[in-house]
């Protein structure tokens, strides 16, 4: 899933395509940050779906009329007529979704910014206490798929924040307006035919089915063809409702990794020291290598011991012959990592290195481990979502506008962060990093 999945509440970040998508290809490079709510104690079950702006006349005609010539696609995609009358007669088109789709983002978000907001200690014990609550469930699920508990349950924490944030757009409108209007329409049809399909079958309600602007919905973000593939009836209720159900949305998360091809007790990878004088050109994620080769050209675990584990009591831990990337988020400078094909089945969930280093961090920091070793490759770190909701305090303690404090550094904090730095004589980035809260604490 890419820059832009909860763009409706979560303005501030640049943007992302959906997740769990066979998207991947369409991706933009780049990482992209995602949104980060406030954790209440348990999931909300009450949908909060925003309000479209008023569509032009002429909008509606061409809106009208495409849905009229969809029509044929959608009884051959095995929808019924009456279905799809009853679901698309009242359909308004949301010409908001279409400046999602062309939106490039402001400026690209740091890793360390990017990892920090999504892997802090609010969500780390957050997921602890889902994983506690789910025990059971997660047993069943890794045990029928061969996945970790800590993997899944970090995916559905950087998707919706456990289940938190799942997007307001309605998805027949939503993906209604984008298979009609803009680019992509041949795709975004597509999922719109699949959408329809799922509401025939009764597996969601229409009013549960809501999701980001682009269509991805549910407690871990799936789009519509990718819930018609691989979507699970785990609770045994006769429905793969991955909104209302979180058995269900788990353990439909964990098909999607093993359908990745998670090698079960594989580990994602691990950070590792690279020798002096290490040449990188060359090497990425996609390039593996075994470990045996690593081990040769001096690389070694981050604390200095070897890569292969002296004795291998499982068959699929790393071993010699494991092959492996070379991952450096930041460059040759920052922290640095060999990834698995489990670090590749997380990437493919939503197609950036970014997330899938998020997701890969948050499922160790989840099981207890520490958190990396090396330092990002910068003077001004950034922040967890505690210190930015205590920014905002200062900002808004100094008078500006900027909204509710929500740990969301949008468009108006980052305003205000700008004219402090100037005040301050810091480059005016609009950035929040630690500078500028260690700045605002002190006066
Ligand atoms: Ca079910």
């Amino acid at each position: 899933m890419l820059p832009l999945r909860h763009a409706a509440s979560h303005p501030v970040l640049p943007f992302r395509w959906p997740a769990a998508s066979a998207l991947a290809a369409l991706l933009l490079a780049g990482c992209t940050a995602k949104p980060v709510a406030q954790l209440p104690a348990t999931p909300a079950k009450a949908a909060i779906t925003r309000v479209a702006p008023e569509a032009t006349a002429e909008q509606r005609a061409i809106f009208a009329s495409c849905l009229a010539s969809l029509r044929p696609s959608a009884l051959a995609a095995g929808i019924s007529s009456d279905s799809y009358a009853r679901h698309t007669e009242d359909l308004q088109p949301d010409v908001s979704v279409l400046g999602h789709l062309d939106r490039q983002p402001e400026f690209t978000l740091p890793i360390w910014d990017y990892l920090s907001g999504l892997v802090d200690e609010e969500r780390v014990e957050l997921g602890r206490t889902r994983l506690a609550e789910h025990g059971e469930t997660l047993a069943r699920i890794s045990q029928r798929f061969g996945v970790p508990a800590e993997a899944v349950v970090a995916v559905w924490g950087v998707e919706s924040n456990f289940g938190q944030t799942t997007g307001t757009y309605p998805l027949l409108q939503s993906l209604g307006t984008l298979s009609c209007m803009g680019r992509r329409q041949p795709f975004f049809r597509g999922e719109f035919l699949a959408t329809l399909r799922i509401l025939q079958a009764g597996d969601v309600a229409p009013e549960r089915l809501i999701g980001s602007w682009a269509g991805a919905f549910g407690q871990t973000q799936f789009m519509p063809t990718t819930y018609e593939r691989l979507a699970i009836d785990f609770d045994g209720d006769g429905r793969r409702d991955l909104v209302d159900s979180t058995p269900d949305a788990l353990a439909s998360t964990a098909n999607f990794l093993k359908q990745a091809r998670w090698q079960s007790g594989l580990p994602w990878g691990v950070e590792v020291r690279l020798p002096q004088g290490f040449v990188s050109a060359g090497e990425s994620r996609r390039n593996k290598r075994s470990l045996a080769d690593w081990t040769a050209r001096g690389v070694q675990r981050v604390d200095g011991t070897p890569l292969i584990p002296a004795a291998t009591s499982t068959p699929a831990t790393l071993a010699a012959d494991t092959p492996a990337g070379l991952l450096l988020p930041a460059g040759i400078n920052g922290p640095a990592f060999l990834v698995t094909r489990n670090f590749d089945a997380f990437y493919s969930y939503n197609a950036a290195e970014s997330y899938g280093l998020a997701i890969a961090h948050l499922s160790d920091r989840l099981r207890g481990e520490a958190a990396f070793v090396t330092a990002w490759p910068t003077d001004d770190p950034g922040l967890s979502r505690v210190e930015r909701r205590e920014l905002q305090t200062l900002l808004l303690q100094r008078g500006h506008d900027i909204g509710e404090v929500d740990g969301r550094l949008g468009e108006r904090s980052r305003a205000a962060i700008r004219i402090e730095q100037e005040k301050l004589g810091q480059p005016a980035t609009g950035r929040g990093g630690l500078k500028i809260l260690v700045a605002l604490r002190g006066e």
